[in-house]
């Protein structure tokens, strides 16, 4: 019996479309099954020593990466104790649930957090961004949090547009941005948006297992970590440095980066254009089937804001009286369909597709279907033909 969903009997395969963890290719899963070796056997290390260019690669610098044997929580702190001292201001500029966890983190951590409001469907004003920076004339604020993308609305951020809002007042706080749902998923380029932290996990546009997760970091933030005082020890960045791998105080997780080689090897096979043209590809249709499916009241964009649509999940807010999660369990129970959930106060009230990692044209269409039967199904009104909307956008 399957623990995880006694109440169903599912055939086929499971179609995932949350937005991470996400699908894993059948060669990366093959790679993590690697035997395991000595993490410094010479064959390792070389193995490794791609995995880190390449990582590099993706996030298109030529500065500094650190892994950590943890999820993406991991690397946030590691981030926030790295550079910060007890009682430096934090600016965290708002977008949602993550952005919230990210500020809570950083206060649990002894950091002061100010923050930049902004509605969670229009995503912030940068004048505000840029009024906030402006105001802090004595330069208390050390660094700048920013989520790229944020997986709980489907908004993104134009991370150019807080390097300017920085550059205009001559701030010189450090910019610090998660990319845990962004990167290899749209664009971000780290040295020539001048981002000096950057927060990236495994388990979404790199489709690989949840576990690992790394922060870029640059000359001027390595230079910031030398004078932090925040207790810290198995994610220092200066005990990591002088290690063979420069991350790692403890055992290194291999078989991870056998999967890492081989995600790399998709990714740079496919082409990181290619790649981010097939998430935008893959958006569009989404976002065409539900703006079908608002008609007749029925569910809409939770990103009211077209500049900032998120290329890697789409979140869709039901009409008034009708349940997120029964939808969902719907999806699951009777198609076989896994969907993300409404986070924090958007619980119940907003589902969440996930068009990020290893997906195409196919699978989409069919967890399309599997929502639009859905919808039908729990009688939540909705405009018929959103699915037919996103054929017709794909094929023209
Ligand atoms: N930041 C963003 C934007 C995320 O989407 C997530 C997880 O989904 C996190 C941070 C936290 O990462 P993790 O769940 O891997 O610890």
């Amino acid at each position: 019996m399957n623990q995880i969903t006694p109440s169903r009997t599912a055939r086929g395969r499971l179609f995932f479309a949350n937005p991470g963890p996400t699908n894993i290719p059948d060669s990366v899963l093959k790679a993590v099954a690697h035997s395991t070796v000595d993490f410094m056997s010479p064959e390792f290390l070389t193995l490794y020593d791609g995995c880190m260019e390449g990582v590099k690669r993706v996030l298109k610098t030529q500065q500094h990466v650190f892994f950590y044997t943890a999820s993406g929580h991991g690397a946030w702190e590691a981030a926030l104790v790295n550079v910060l001292s007890p009682g430096d201001r934090l600016l965290i500029v708002e977008t949602g649930y993550f952005s919230e966890g990210w500020a809570e983190m950083a206060t649990a951590l002894g950091i002061e957090v100010v923050t930049v409001a902004a509605d969670w469907r229009q995503g912030v004003d940068m004048k505000n961004v840029e009024a906030a920076l402006a105001a802090d004339t004595e330069h208390r604020i050390k660094a700048v949090g920013v989520v790229h993308n944020e997986t709980a609305t489907g908004v993104a951020l134009p991370i150019p547009e807080v390097r300017a809002a920085l550059d205009a007042t001559g701030h010189p706080a450090l910019l610090m941005a998660d990319t845990i749902s962004s990167l290899a998923c749209f664009d971000f380029r780290m040295d020539e948006w001048g981002v000096d932290v950057v927060v990236g996990g495994s388990q979404k546009g790199l489709m690989l297992p949840t576990g690992m997760s790394f922060t870029g970091v640059s000359n001027k933030a390595l230079a910031a970590h030398k004078l932090s005082t925040m207790p810290k020890h198995y994610m220092n960045w200066s005990a990591m440095i002088v290690r063979r791998h420069k991350s790692f105080i403890g055992t290194v997780p291999v078989s991870i980066f056998f999967g890492l080689a081989e995600s790399l090897r998709l990714l740079e096979e496919e082409g990181l254009e290619n790649v981010f043209a097939r998430h935008h590809r893959l958006a569009r249709a989404t976002r065409a089937a539900v703006r079908h499916w608002s008609g007749n009241n029925g569910p809409e964009l939770f990103c009211a804001n077209p500049q900032r649509f998120s290329d890697s999940v789409t979140a869709i807010k039901m009409p008034e009286g009708h349940d997120a999660e029964a939808l969902r369990k719907l999806c699951y129970e009777r198609f076989n369909l896994s969907l993300g959930g409404g986070l924090g106060p958007l619980g119940g009230k907003v589902f969440r597709i996930g068009h990020m990692g290893d997906l195409n044209e196919p699978m989409v269409l069919g967890a399309l279907a599997a929502v639009e039967m859905s919808l039908q199904g729990a009688g939540v009104p909705h405009g018929k033909g959103g699915v037919q909307a996103a054929m017709e956008w794909l094929a023209g």
